[in-house]
């Protein structure tokens, strides 16, 4: 072979042999698109084939799977790559009628979700709403309101929210469709509890009691605006951060709020914060993240290793807009005796395992006679609690 080569290297001048070579890579790109041009096609013509044979065995379809998430993933936002994720989708909900497999069924959830958190194409995420709003809706969980509200309010000329409206007519509300927060699962995070009562304070206040009370109205003030308001814990019970956390993302909450209250041996200190996520703690704020994480100030450097891993960056920003109107907002409805300690990031791990806009509100130091009092006032908690709201609206109207 070597000495064919090397024949026609001698026989063709070299001019010809920079065209030849132009067709070759021409060629090459040609081969290049057309596979990648072809492949849905083929992969569509194989998952229509199979599901034509009433084939429902998931391993049969494991290939046309693993295709249509390779097209999808390489690009999300393009027609191409949008129909993809549908069809996948679509093929797990095909799948799912006749495999009642934990596996399968959360194989639905997760590729609506990957097509909602990663592309653009309204198609696609049509789609995906209304896989959500029919698997919670069949497995008999509230949230699908949710996910209805959604579909019906970014995308009312699609196909799925006309369904919808035929099918669920009924329930349907056009008033409620208005509401703010509709379309939005919170999550609202009352720390600590059970046998982790959280910060002692004066009067014999404790952390885990007074974060559940405004917790719990905090919560009840979201759904009138609109919200699906899912709790962490709504009694004195013990929850790890873990658990929290993935709780949040199990249920792809769009924001998740923890409240909590601060201490300090200083009886003098008082006033508000909200945080958001670091990795690196400054000397002032590994006090406070060490005692909300239950670990000791030594401990803190191990933990900001882990979260370093943990931590999606992009969240970060959007987590930093929802503090600073969260912040805003509460000091606006609480006035001027209300100390302002503004936001502030801290390395908190039940913020770290989130995958959502997340924020850690400190209402106030429980330690500060003064501030204790004010917080056990029916009057001063729903003005903070309204300034929470008015915080979360602002932040998702700025967003759309
Ligand atoms: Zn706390």
């Amino acid at each position: 072979m070597r000495r064919v080569a090397n024949c026609n290297a001698k026989f063709f001048p070299s001019k010809t042999r920079l065209v030849l070579l132009f067709f070759a890579v021409s060629a090459f790109f040609c081969f290049q698109y057309s596979s990648y041009g072809a492949s849905y096609s083929i992969l569509y013509s194989q998952d229509k084939l199979l599901r034509d044979k009433h084939v429902t065995n998931y391993s049969k379809f494991r290939a046309v799977i693993d295709g249509y998430d390779r097209i999808f993933r390489k690009a999300p936002n393009s027609y191409k790559g949008a129909l993809a994720g549908i069809r996948m989708l679509d093929l797990y909900r095909y799948l799912a009628r006749s495999n009642h497999s934990g596996f399968i069924q959360d194989r639905i959830r997760k590729a609506a979700y990957e097509i909602i958190n990663s592309s653009k194409n309204d198609r696609a995420r049509a789609y995906a709403y209304f896989a959500m709003y029919q698997f919670y809706k069949k497995h008999n969980l509230s949230i699908y309101v949710s996910w209805k509200e959604k579909l019906l309010k970014e995308y009312p000329d699609s196909w799925e929210a006309k369904l919808i409206l035929k099918t669920d007519r009924h329930s349907i509300n056009n008033k409620t469709i208005t509401l703010p927060l509709v379309g939005k699962i919170i999550v609202v995070d009352p720390g600590h509890g059970g046998k982790d009562p959280g910060a002692s304070g004066v009067f014999g206040i404790k952390e885990k009691n007074l974060v559940l009370k405004i917790a719990k109205i905090l919560a009840r003030r979201l759904q009138a605006e609109g919200a699906t308001v899912l709790m962490t814990r709504n009694t004195d019970r013990f929850i790890t951060l873990q658990k929290r956390a993935e709780f949040a993302n199990r249920h792809h909450a769009d924001a998740f709020i923890s409240i909590h209250a601060n201490a300090s041996p200083n009886r003098m200190l008082s006033g508000i914060e909200t945080f958001f996520l670091t990795t690196k703690a400054d000397r002032k704020t590994v006090l406070i993240a060490s005692r909300e994480n239950g670990i000791t100030p030594a401990q803190m450097n191990v933990l900001q290793k882990i979260l370093v891993e943990l931590v999606q960056n992009a969240k970060i920003d959007k987590s930093r807009v929802l503090a600073k109107n969260i912040q805003d907002d509460i000091v606006k409805r609480l006035g001027v005796k209300t100390k302002n300690l503004g936001v502030r990031q801290a390395p908190f791990y039940v913020l770290a395992g989130t995958k959502i806009p997340s924020v850690l509100i400190e209402v106030g130091f429980i330690t500060n006679r003064k501030e204790a009092m004010r917080l056990e006032s029916k009057n001063y908690r729903n003005r903070l609690i309204k300034g929470i709201v008015d915080g979360i609206e602002n932040f998702f109207e700025k967003r759309q």
